[in-house]
């Protein structure tokens, strides 16, 4: 995969687009301009444009695919202040690269996945950071915990020790091009108030290992909406790469 220079010029100017976005969506919101960080997901996208896009001063950034991230690593290896999360579904067979080569896990749904990235986590890196992906209502895609046994998982999860958990992640289904802010903003608001009962029922001074603070959540065309309702990392493709195309990679 290489990429042309235009397509590098385009990854700058989307890069400062999508932070004054992101700043506009934080200021309607009265929140503070640091409230939210831009997570740049490059699944598809070749490793010239996320270092494009790391010249831009974006660090954190998303990939779905093991095997495709691990290329885009080695190939970005000079740059060791790069923080990749892992935001695509897990196959048992790959929680050990997963533990090895991310700072981030978005999409644990399931204790035996837990359990394997927490045994299998160098212990000289720290503990992986974690977020819960839930299965909030209206999603069309089956990925992630039930909203019901959800604080089973985050009991379990909190008591693995190469884990640290941060909070939570979802997919929402689509919204109808005629849905209202109400509706746009529901499942985000969902999500927001699960966090909340984590934290009622895990607080901090009780438990030190855990910081839930985040609230991954917002793509590219609901930016606006998560962040009204709190969201702390917008993974966005589209908005920073362009349209993907998967002919040549799967
Ligand atoms: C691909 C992907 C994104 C980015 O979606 P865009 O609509 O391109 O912004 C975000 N989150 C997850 C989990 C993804 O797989």
């Amino acid at each position: 995969m290489t990429a042309a220079p235009d397509d590098e010029a385009c990854v700058t100017q989307c890069i400062l687009e999508a932070r004054a976005r992101l700043e506009k969506a934080l200021q309607t919101s009265k929140r503070n301009a640091d409230s939210a960080q831009v997570l740049a997901v490059s699944k598809t996208k070749p490793a010239t444009l996320v270092r494009a896009a790391w010249q831009s001063g974006q660090r954190a950034f998303g990939e779905n695919y093991l095997q495709e991230a691990l290329d885009k690593q080695q190939a970005l290896s000079d740059l060791t202040d790069i923080e990749w999360h892992f935001i695509g579904p897990i196959q048992s067979n790959k929680t050990r690269a997963i533990a090895e080569h991310f700072a981030w896990v978005h999409t644990v749904e399931r204790e035996k996945i837990a359990r394997r990235l927490s045994e299998q986590r160098p212990r000289e890196l720290g503990a992986l950071d974690v977020c819960l992906q839930v299965n909030i209502s209206g999603e069309a895609s089956k990925a992630g915990v039930a909203p019901q046994e959800l604080l089973a998982l985050a009991e379990t999860v909190m008591s693995l020790p190469g884990l640290r958990l941060r909070g939570l992640m979802a997919i929402p289904a689509p919204c109808a091009a005629n849905a209202s802010e109400t509706e746009r903003r529901a499942p985000f608001r969902q999500l927001r108030e699960l966090l909340e009962q984590l934290q009622t029922r895990f607080p901090a001074a009780s438990y030190p290992q855990a910081r839930l603070d985040t609230l991954s959540m917002g793509m590219s065309a609901d930016l606006e909406a998560a962040v009204a309702e709190g969201a702390t990392l917008v993974r966005l493709g589209t908005a920073i790469f362009g349209a993907r195309d998967y002919s040549h990679v799967h």
